[in-house]
């Protein structure tokens, strides 16, 4: 393994990537996980971290779902979370409000959904869903959370997306990381997170699209790889990534055993990848095109230190 990829996994191991449910609350038409019904106890969670802290510390936690809001015992597995120093981070439609019982919100992190103008977001999650994220936001930024907003981009939404983010400035400076709707590439290959869905107003972007929204945005993947992490789901199943479908391991595993057999699979350019001959469906674009892209800062879900971003946005870049 390379140093520079050597040092950025030992890095990605302090942070870690937990969905426990894959049930929500919402049908969005371009949603591709199967709802399946296992969910994580709070306790399974917590033994799972305590196992691990034991080995390396855990900076930061990325929960995912479905949508994690539902969970009865959310709040407090992340207030027991942040007590200990840990930063959380929370991807969530934002659209159910639970925001007043999480008792650290400067140690949290939401990363709302919004895919665009008000009608386009609307047509794919539901009527009112906009309005409910909007004020989720602004709720969110004045009870001091972080925040962040997590876009999927579509054919139709990519070119409107200069008057979303004029849309957005009145809420001061957020973050938006731009996610291009899964491809067939993804969809075709993925066991279980497969589904398709609606295509007809929310058609896949073109290889050239994707390349282009690379260039010029936050990105998710990010442009250079690098989006590694241990993986716990809601079935008990460890993958080395949020997307991955190659097993590493069950929750009971050791977890030195977890990191060896992740570092082990690492492989490919710019940062690597742990499923090199998957790579999200976009092997082509970053096998092909990572060394023409330009510099980058990792984004999304993988973010290491989520709080101190000011210093060299390009320190991770390579390709
Ligand atoms: S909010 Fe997310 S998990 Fe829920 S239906 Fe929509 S895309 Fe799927
Ligand atoms: S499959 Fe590769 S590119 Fe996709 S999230 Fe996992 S590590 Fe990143």
């Amino acid at each position: 393994m390379k140093h520079n990829i050597l040092k950025h996994f030992q890095n990605m191991l302090h942070h870690i990537y937990i969905n426990p449910l894959e049930k929500c609350n919402l049908h969005c038409k371009m949603c591709y996980t199967k709802k399946t019904t296992p969910i994580l106890s709070e306790n399974e969670i917590l033994n799972f971290i305590k196992r691990y802290q034991k080995e390396i510390e855990i900076k930061v936690i990325t929960f995912c779902g479905g949508e994690v809001m539902t969970l009865p015992y959310f709040p407090h597995l992340v207030n027991t979370l942040t007590e200990k120093g840990i930063f959380v981070q929370i991807i969530t439609n934002g659209t159910i409000d639970k925001l007043k019982k999480f008792n650290n919100p400067n140690l949290i992190k939401l990363i709302i959904s919004l895919d665009g103008p008000e009608s386009y977001h609307n047509l794919n999650r539901g009527k009112g869903t906009f309005q409910k994220s909007i004020i989720f936001l602004q709720k969110a930024q004045k009870l001091n959370f972080h925040v962040e907003i997590f876009s999927i981009v579509t054919k139709q939404s990519l070119p409107v997306i200069p008057q979303f983010e004029e849309y957005l400035k009145q809420f001061g400076s957020i973050e938006i990381t731009y996610h291009p709707r899964k491809p067939p590439s993804y969809l075709s290959i993925h066991p279980v997170s497969n589904i398709k869905g609606e295509v007809s107003g929310f058609d896949f972007l073109t290889e050239v699209e994707v390349i282009n929204l690379m260039k010029t945005k936050n990105v998710f993947p990010p442009k250079n790889l690098g989006c590694y992490q241990i993986a716990l789901t809601s079935n008990g199943n460890i993958y080395g990534c949020c997307e991955g479908f190659d097993k590493l391991g069950t929750i009971n595993d050791p977890i030195q055993q977890l990191f060896e057999k992740l570092k082990d699979k690492i492989n490919g350019p710019c940062l690597g990848c742990y499923q090199p001959d998957f790579m999200c469906g976009l092997k082509n674009i970053y096998v092909c095109h990572s060394r023409t892209m330009p510099a980058g800062r990792q984004v999304g879900r993988v973010h290491t230190e989520p709080v101190h971003r000011e210093g060299n946005p390009n320190q991770n870049y390579i390709c």
